[in-house]
């Protein structure tokens, strides 16, 4: 059976740590499909647009990777496209604390769901979408933090 894995988040922006954990999560997976969360009452940075056509470019030699946008949850995403698995990153005991939590509210939404944990490659740890949305916003460089080119 093809085992086909969401990797569900804001992606705000879609950062080197993000790439890390799909192109791994390919190692356990068939398939990988990131999928951008729409979240209505959360104020975007870079929008899901430009993210998906970002994300988009940077796997576009891998089939085996899809990136679509949701706004409904992330358990009923997985039941309607016949996902078996959430791939989800950790960094720190914040990551653990926090997904800790969503991950038993998905499994009581839906039991044929696993989510399954990567811990972050040493050298990503410390790359987070908030801080470099903030380095951003000062006119700071982040090209070193993308694994594509912003327009
Ligand atoms: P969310 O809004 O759902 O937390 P994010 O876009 O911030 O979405 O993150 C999506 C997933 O990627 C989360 O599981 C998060 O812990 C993980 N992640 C974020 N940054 C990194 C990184 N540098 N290394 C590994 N995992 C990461």
């Amino acid at each position: 059976m093809t085992k086909v894995a969401i990797f569900p988040g804001s992606f705000d922006p879609f950062t080197k740590g993000h790439e890390d954990i799909v192109l791994r999560g390919l190692k356990i997976f068939d398939e990988v499909i990131i999928a951008i969360g729409i979240n209505s009452n959360k104020k975007r940075y870079f929008t899901v647009e430009l993210m998906q056509k970002c994300i988009g470019e940077t796997f576009k030699d891998f089939p085996q990777i899809k990136v679509i946008t949701y706004n409904e949850l992330t358990a009923q995403l997985a039941k309607q496209i016949n996902a078996g698995f959430l791939l989800r990153g950790l960094r720190n005991t914040t990551d653990f604390e926090y997904e800790n939590t969503i991950s038993q509210v998905n499994t009581y939404l839906n039991q044929t769901l696993e989510t399954v944990f990567l811990i972050t490659s040493p050298r990503f740890a410390y790359i987070s979408s908030s801080i470099i949305r903030e380095v951003h916003r000062y006119q700071g460089n982040i090209d070193e933090f993308l694994p594509y080119n912003l327009p």
